[in-house]
C-alpha cells in the first residue's frame, strides 16, 4: 500500500504546552505548521496529573472536592474560549464525574490499578480538548483512544510496554486513520491484556510518543516542552549553561536516565531502535529552535553536560557469613529482583554491595519501595544501612573510561566534598557520583565552570 505521507512526524506537547486555551492555541499552530505532522501526543494539562495522583491517595471530603473543583476550573478555563463549548463541556462533565466517583472509591481502597485509572483522566481530558482547537482551525481532526494502542503488562504506576503488540496494534487501528485525518492521542496512558488502564510513569508522554513513532515508522519525532532543547546543565543551577544542539542518541539517554528533567529516561530507545531522530524544543518559543537528538552527533568531544538526581537513597548490604562473594551477590541481586525495586547503580566489594536506588518516577508514589517486606527479608540474609539525603551526580560524555585525564580533570573539582560513591567504567559515556545533597549545587557549579565552560 502506498501512504500519501511518508514521513509521517509524531509532535508531543508536554504539560504546559496545552496549559490553557493560549497555550493550545501555540501548540495547534505549531501542528499545522509541517504537513507531516499526523499524529500529537499529548500530556495532562499542567498540574492535573499531580491533582489525580493526590485524588488517588484517598482525599476526605472537603479536600477532596476542593481538588475536583480546582480540576474543573482549569478544564473551563479552556473549554470557555472555545466557539462551540457545549457538546466537549458535557463530555468533560462525564469525566469530571468519572473523577469524583473514582476518587470517593480511593477513601476505601487505595490501588495502583485505581490509581492508574484515575489519572488516564488528565490525558484524557487535554486530548478531548485540543481536538475542538484543531477542528476550529478547520482541520481534518480525530480523538483517538491510546489504550487502544499502547499495550502494556500490569506493573500499574510503572507499566512495561509490550513492543511487537503495539506495532501491531498500530499498523491495524491507527496507520490507516493517519491517512484521513490529523490523529489527536493521549501519551502517559496504555492498558494490560485484559483492557484495565495502565499509566507508564511520571512523565511517561515523551514514551509514549517514541514507542508510536516506533511502530509507525516515523520519520521524527518533535518533542515540545518549556524549554528551547536540552542543556549542558540546568540552567537554575548554573546560568551558563549552553543549550546543545546536537546530540548522539547514548548521551542524550544517558543525560535523561540521570537526571536532566527534560526527556522520560525511556524515551530514546525505541528513537535508536528505529534510528528516528528526536527534537526537542520550547513551544512558546518555537524561533529559539532546539536539541536535535540522532544516532551520530557531529564531533562528539569529551565532556557534555552534568545532570542532578536528587532525592537518592543509598543502601549497603553487608554479608554475614563468610560465604563466596558470587553467592551473596547472587542471592541479594534475587531479593531485589522478587521485590521489583528499582536500582541502577551499583558498586560492590568483596563482601558487601552498595546500591541506589531510584525511585523517581513511578506513577503510584516513591515511598513504598523499601517495603517492610523487603527489608525484613534483606535483614534475614544481610546487614542492612540505609542513607537518605543524597543528590546523584553524573558527568556525560564520550570515552570517558578511556581517557586518562578525566578522573584527575573531576575530582581535582572535588577535594573539598565527601564522594560517597563513585560509578566508572561500565559505560563510555557517563561518570557518575553521589554527594550529600547540600553539597551538590556547589559541585556542579565548579565542574560545569572547569569542564564545560
Ligand atoms: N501527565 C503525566 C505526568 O504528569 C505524563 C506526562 O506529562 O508526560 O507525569
Ligand atoms: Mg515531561
Amino acid at each position: 500500500m502506498t501512504h500519501t505521507y511518508p514521513h509521517i512526524i509524531v509532535a508531543k506537547f508536554g504539560g504546559t504546552s496545552v496549559a490553557d486555551f493560549d497555550a493550545m492555541s501555540r501548540s495547534a499552530t505549531l501542528v499545522l505548521a509541517d504537513k507531516n505532522v499526523r499524529l500529537v501526543v499529548l500530556s495532562a494539562s499542567a498540574g492535573v496529573t499531580n491533582l489525580l495522583v493526590e485524588l488517588a491517595s484517598g482525599l476526605e471530603s472537603p479536600d477532596r472536592l476542593d481538588k475536583i473543583a480546582t480540576l474543573r476550573a482549569l478544564q473551563y478555563n479552556i473549554i470557555s474560549r472555545l466557539k462551540q463549548p457545549d457538546a466537549i463541556g458535557q463530555e468533560i462533565d462525564r469525566l469530571l464525574d468519572n473523577i469524583s466517583r473514582l476518587a470517593e472509591t480511593a477513601l476505601d481502597s487505595r490501588s495502583a490499578t485505581l490509581c492508574d485509572e484515575l489519572v488516564s483522566h488528565g490525558e484524557l481530558m487535554s486530548s478531548l480538548l485540543f481536538v475542538e482547537v484543531l477542528r476550529e482551525r478547520e482541520v481534518e481532526t480525530q480523538w483517538f483512544d491510546a489504550r487502544k494502542v499502547i499495550r502494556t503488562d500490569d506493573t500499574f504506576g510503572c507499566a512495561v510496554p509490550a513492543i511487537d503488540a503495539i506495532a501491531e496494534l498500530a499498523e491495524k487501528h491507527l496507520r490507516p486513520r493517519l491517512e484521513q485525518a490529523l490523529m489527536v492521542t493521549q501519551g502517559f496512558i496504555g492498558s494490560d491484556a485484559t483492557g484495565q488502564t495502565t499509566t507508564l510513569g511520571r512523565g511517561g508522554s515523551d514514551y509514549t510518543a517514541s514507542l508510536l513513532a516506533e511502530a509507525l515508522h516515523a520519520s521524527r519525532v518533535d518533542i515540545w516542552t518549556d524549554v528551547a532543547g536540552i542543556y549542558t546543565t540546568d540552567p537554575r543551577i548554573v546560568p551558563q549553561a549552553k543549550r546543545i544542539d546536537n546530540l548522539s542518541f547514548s548521551e542524550a539517554r544517558e543525560m535523561a536516565t540521570f537526571g536532566a528533567k527534560v526527556l522520560h529516561p525511556a524515551t530514546l530507545l525505541p528513537a535508536m531502535r528505529k534510528n528516528i531522530p528526536v527534537f526537542v524544543g520550547a513551544s512558546n518559543n518555537a524561533a529559539a529552535g532546539g536539541t536535535l537528538v540522532r544516532r551520530d552527533a557531529l564531533e562528539p568531544s569529551r565532556y557534555r553536560a552534568l545532570a542532578v538526581r536528587r532525592q537518592q537513597t543509598l543502601l549497603t548490604l553487608s554479608s554475614l557469613n563468610a560465604q563466596p562473594t558470587h553467592r551473596f551477590l547472587a542471592e541479594t541481586f534475587a531479593i531485589l529482583s522478587r521485590h521489583e525495586v528499582a536500582l541502577d547503580l551499583v558498586t560492590t566489594s568483596e563482601t558487601s554491595i552498595a546500591l541506589i536506588l531510584n525511585a523517581t518516577g513511578s506513577t503510584s508514589g516513591e515511598a513504598d519501595m523499601l517495603t517492610s517486606s523487603l527489608l525484613t527479608e534483606l535483614a534475614s540474609h544481610c546487614h542492612v544501612e540505609i542513607e537518605t539525603g543524597l543528590a546523584l551526580i553524573s558527568l556525560i560524555g564520550n570515552a570517558l573510561s578511556q581517557e586518562a585525564a578525566v578522573c584527575k580533570e573531576v575530582f581535582a573539582e572535588l577535594e573539598t566534598h565527601a564522594v560517597r560513591m563513585i560509578c566508572h567504567g561500565a559505560s563510555d559515556h557517563s561518570l557518575c557520583f553521589l554527594l550529600p545533597a547540600g553539597s551538590a549545587d556547589s559541585a556542579v557549579k565548579a565542574l560545569h565552570r572547569s569542564l564545560l565552560e
